[in-house]
């Protein structure tokens, strides 16, 4: 079954010396699908990223396309496609958009064409990187450095992309336009896992929500199974 899947998590765990952050979890993504987690602070959501992507250590199984890439570190995963843009963004802040986005490139470095389609596509989405090339990273809003995260994600060709709190102290409109972009990427076939609190539009464009809460997966559900606040809620607190 697991072939079926973009990628799929079997019995993810990870703790923090004695604080078990994330029990054994089982998480998927269909090719092309958009999948949403949701869950109150301290849920263990950024540790189930962290975990899936090998930023920390972690014990179970990852299945990506078909291939147990388990043993396998966090820039040989980003290698095969699987690109994460992290809390707090991770960008150089003295160094310009032009130089963050060739970052994210390093994959295509041996082909210009590739590149220069990329950077295309990456201003065709944020018209406002393109009009700040040249400005550093640190002195743009923290809407235009989101932007700028998730641009260079792109850059790096993902094959799944993940996301923790994009939307994370931005204004309303700033964040509607960056989670619109992500569901106008995932019309194009790109797979989205997604951490987010701003439920209402999280789960407008996916297609799929975990619930976590106190480090396990509480609930698993089609969206258009979620009627209303209150159906989620029971799912947070029971
Ligand atoms: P938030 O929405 O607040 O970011 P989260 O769902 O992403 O929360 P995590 O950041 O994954 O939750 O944290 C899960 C648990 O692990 C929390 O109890 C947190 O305090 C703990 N934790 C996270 N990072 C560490 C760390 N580096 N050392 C010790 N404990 C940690």
């Amino acid at each position: 079954a697991d072939a079926a899947h973009l990628i799929a998590v079997r019995d993810l765990a990870a703790r923090y010396g004695h604080i078990e952050a994330l029990r054994p979890t089982n998480l998927h993504v269909a090719p092309g699908e958009f999948v949403t987690i949701l869950g109150p602070n301290g849920a263990g959501k950024t540790t189930l990223l962290r975990a899936m992507t090998r930023l920390i250590a972690s014990t179970g199984q990852v299945v990506f396309r078909g291939r147990d890439v388990t043993s396998l570190k966090t820039h040989q995963l980003a290698d095969l496609g699987i690109i994460m843009v992290q809390e707090g963004r991770g960008l150089f802040g003295d160094m310009s958009v032009r130089e963050n986005l060739k970052i994210g490139a390093y994959k295509l470095a041996g082909s210009q064409v590739d590149h220069d389609r990329q950077l295309e596509k990456v201003f065709s989405l944020f018209p406002r990187l393109k009009e700040r090339i040249s400005q550093t990273a640190s002195s743009m809003s923290g809407g235009e450095q989101q932007m700028l995260a998730v641009g260079r994600a792109l850059m790096a060709d993902p094959k799944l992309l993940i996301l923790d709190e994009p939307s994370l102290g931005l204004a309303p409109r700033v964040a509607t336009e960056i989670l619109s972009t992500l569901g106008a990427l995932n019309k194009e076939g790109l797979g989205i896992l997604l951490v987010e609190q701003k439920a209402p539009l999280a789960l407008k464009l996916a297609q799929r929500v975990y619930i976590l809460s106190s480090g396990s997966v509480r609930a698993e559900l089609p969206t258009h199974e979620i009627k209303s606040h209150h159906d989620l809620a029971l799912y947070y607190f029971s």
